[in-house]
């Protein structure tokens, strides 16, 4: 067999051919049984273990967790409505359609598994709801209800932003639950079921999937929640406004689920803004994540455009000493 020629060997991104696995997006290739606590989460799955103790349970987040300058109520209360809005993105299947590489020449996760009935894991977050009532007539989209002879006709959909790399075509979209409130054992979780694809951009790395569920209190609520969200974004930013002399004494929030176990905050600066033609960015900070943690809102404060648009956790470049972690491309 003739050797192939050293240009047509394509190599990944060489910052992370160094820090093969952990260079990878941030994708957790989960086990039977989800762990559910990330302090039982053996040191050995985790290249970044040594930041495990600065997550922040969502429940105890208080003031004095941010920096002097953001000890502020509706900062706090922006991170908690956040965290109400994230889920956990556990898909159980590897789309055949997965490519080797992204489009900045990243080995892609889980391109050795496609067409495999693989549980992996990440985060997202909520960014609306839409009821279907009985007078549209029309039938619930859930596995039970699809297979049903009395199907639910009151239910709704709920749409979670997440990165592609975590839930990459329809086929991976409909083999998806998304987890609401996996806080702690004492409150039990919701399954929204994942349906559909909504929306994917692949160069930007953002999806949005399509969730359905009967639990029409919850849907509500977080309809509530959405547009408390929606409040506080602007309450938030007009406070803090993106000026470049913030750029030494900034803050993000980011809530994920690091490992697939309960949700946590992380907090810290962001480090340096990319800015592309089109005027999408993106970020990249040292705020912990973890394997897990893709597809999880990233919030620049006093940076983001419009409060669809927030940034989501995308991928990190763990280096000795000097771990740096990037956002998906988004506006502002
Ligand atoms: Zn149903
Ligand atoms: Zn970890």
């Amino acid at each position: 067999m003739e050797a192939t020629p050293d240009s047509d060997i394509v190599t990944p991104n060489e910052g992370f051919h160094e820090v093969e696995v952990s260079g990878e997006n941030e994708v957790e290739i989960g086990e039977d049984n989800d762990v559910a606590d990330l302090d039982r989460v053996s040191p050995s799955r985790c290249q970044k273990e040594a930041c495990h103790h600065k997550y922040i349970l969502t429940d105890k987040l208080t003031l004095c967790d941010f920096p002097k300058r953001y000890r502020d109520r509706d900062v706090l209360q922006l991170a908690k409505v956040l965290a109400l809005l994230t889920v956990k993105v556990r898909v159980g299947y590897v789309s055949r359609e997965r490519p080797e590489f992204s489009p900045e020449n990243l080995r892609y996760p889980l391109y050795t598994l496609r067409g495999q009935s693989i549980v992996s894991c990440g985060s997202g977050r909520i960014w609306d709801v839409e009821i279907i009532t009985p007078e549209q007539n029309r039938k619930c989209e859930c596995r039970g209800c699809r297979a049903s002879d009395t199907p639910i006709y009151a239910w709704a959909y709920v749409y979670v932003d997440t990165a592609t790399h975590v839930v990459f075509d329809n086929d991976e979209a409909k083999s998806t639950d998304c987890w609401w409130g996996y806080d702690s054992p004492c409150a039990p979780h919701v399954i929204l079921e994942g349906v559909a694809m909504k929306d994917r951009n692949f160069a930007r790395d953002t999806f949005r999937i399509a969730c359905v569920t009967h639990d029409l209190d919850l849907v509500r609520r977080l309809q509530g929640w959405t547009r408390e969200y929606e409040e506080l974004f602007w309450e938030v930013t007009n406070k803090y406004d993106g000026s470049e002399q913030e750029v030494k004494d900034n803050l993000i929030i980011i809530v994920s689920h690091p490992h697939g176990c309960y949700k946590r905050v992380s907090l810290g600066p962001w480090e340096s803004r990319e800015e592309l033609s089109d005027k999408r960015t993106r970020y990249s900070y040292t705020a912990s994540t973890c394997q897990g943690t893709s597809g999880a809102p990233v919030f620049i404060i006093g940076r983001e455009g419009w409060e669809w648009y927030t940034h989501a956790h995308s991928w990190t470049d763990n280096k000795p000493g000097k771990t740096s972690n990037f956002s998906c491309y988004r506006w502002f």
